[in-house]
């Protein structure tokens, strides 16, 4: 239908960003087709290594899923997302399509290294989330195509994340965020490491610069401090009502250093309801 419909129809999920967008007159599809109620698009589950989540998921369904508690840093996305009532209906199709720089799931996801399953007349193909979310707003989505799923790897035994998000209130979008996922060598020395900042640019930023400065090494408080460094370099948050660009750098090292202590506690299997900071 949407294929027939053309470029101008827009599927409808949760209705979350699309509706306020229509009642602010920020765009005027030709034609909205709800999807909201396609049969199997609910789910979370995971199977032979891989985790997927289906693209009609409500944030707060994902929240209290068996994936949320077996992968603290989903829950602590989908948890901590809007209010409840945004929660509820709200999907996580509908977050990554539309790609916006504030938003909790696009950022979450580049740190898991998620792929997008994307599917449409001409068939089913799966995106990494760097090349599926382009720029700010805009996606790889052909016309007619729909998102129908997202997956990444279960992370492996010795691994722990965080995600932290700085907001104002729970009804109010992030300042800025900051997911970490890191697997230790079963001591104190860093294996591996992912580092992602949102709301630092037009897209989710990764920062391969501070993740250099741990691979292989013994983490520190020292190191971890340097790591916070190196990820504000890369960071390019705009100035806005939410904040000074400097002021964002700033929220930007804590909430890494934050995310940091969190991740390193839960590779441990520390229980930890880490989520979201409200100001
Ligand atoms: C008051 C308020 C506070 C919020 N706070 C936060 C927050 O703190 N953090 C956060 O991350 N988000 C926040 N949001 C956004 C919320 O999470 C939205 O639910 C989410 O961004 C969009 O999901 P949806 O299912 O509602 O999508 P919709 O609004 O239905 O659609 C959004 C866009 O994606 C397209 N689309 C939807 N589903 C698909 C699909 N499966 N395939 C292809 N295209 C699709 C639509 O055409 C539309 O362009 C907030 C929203 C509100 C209203």
């Amino acid at each position: 239908m949407l294929s027939a419909l053309g470029e101008r129809a827009k599927p409808l999920a949760g209705g979350q960003t699309l509706i306020p967008i229509l009642k602010l007159r920020m765009d005027e599809p030709s034609d909205l087709v709800d999807i909201g109620r396609l049969p199997d698009l609910r789910f979370a589950e995971e199977q032979a290594g891989w985790v997927r989540i289906g693209a009609l998921s409500p944030h707060a369904w994902v929240a209290k899923s068996a994936v949320a508690a077996a992968v603290p840093i989903v829950r602590d996305c989908a948890g901590g997302i809007a209010d409840a009532q945004v929660r509820s209906r709200g999907t996580i199709g509908g977050s990554v399509s539309a790609a916006d720089p504030n938003c909790d799931w696009p950022t979450l996801l580049h740190a898991l290294d998620a792929e997008i399953v994307c599917a449409g007349p001409a068939g089913e193909r799966t995106l990494p989330i760097r090349e599926f979310i382009t720029a700010a707003y805009t996606t790889a989505l052909a016309v007619g195509e729909l998102v129908v799923g997202v997956r990444f790897r279960a992370p492996e035994k010795g691994s722990g994340g965080a995600y932290i998000a700085y907001k104002k209130s729970a009804a109010a979008f992030p300042v800025c965020s900051v997911g970490v996922q890191l697997t230790l060598d079963g001591g104190e020395v860093c294996r591996d490491v992912r580092i992602v900042l949102g709301g630092a640019g037009p897209t989710a930023r990764r920062a391969e610069a501070a993740e250099a400065e741990l691979r292989g090494k013994t983490l520190s408080d020292a190191l971890w401090a340097r790591a916070a460094e190196a990820a504000v370099a890369i960071a390019e948050p705009t100035g806005d009502v939410r904040g000074t660009a400097e002021y964002k750098r700033s929220l930007l090292r804590g909430l890494l250093r934050q995310a940091a202590g969190v991740a390193v506690r839960r590779c441990a299997n520390a229980s930890i309801e880490g989520s979201h900071v409200y100001a």
